[in-house]
């Protein structure tokens, strides 16, 4: 598998408004757009930071991945995800490899991405993601 780079850190928020003020008014950040990924539950915000990203995520339900990881961490970085060459090779590879795998195969995430989890147990208790953007 070939990683290219550090594509973005997701930062789990309570209220995106209240925090992107922080990182636009304060930091100086643009926001490039806000998007729902309702198969994640989530709402996101873009905020590019040179070659990568910082994507501010708010719970859309209190059921979601996000509402949960606050309820038992609070506010924070909630997941690391780096860009692959080819996501489908790279699960593959690591499948090979023996690791534990969130998603077996890509499913969509947000700016129109291929992305996949691994297992917090498989990278030494990160949450990694995957990220394919064509
Ligand atoms: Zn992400």
């Amino acid at each position: 598998m070939k990683v290219l780079k550090i594509d973005h850190i997701g930062i789990a928020v309570n209220n995106l408004d209240d925090s992107l003020s922080f990182y636009t008014d304060v930091l100086g950040l643009k926001c490039q757009g806000i998007e729902i990924v309702e198969e994640q539950k989530v709402k996101v915000a873009f905020l590019p930071c040179g070659d990568s990203e910082l994507e501010l995520l708010e719970s859309t339900s209190p059921e979601g991945p996000i509402a949960r990881f606050i309820e038992k961490n609070g506010e924070g970085i909630q997941h690391i995800a780096l860009q692959v060459e080819n996501i489908e090779e790279a699960l593959e590879y690591l499948k090979e490899q023996g690791m534990r795998l969130i998603d077996e195969k890509p499913r969509y995430g947000a700016g129109g991405a291929k992305i996949a989890f691994l297992h917090p147990k498989a990278t030494k208790g990160i949450l990694l993601e995957l990220s394919e953007r064509s």
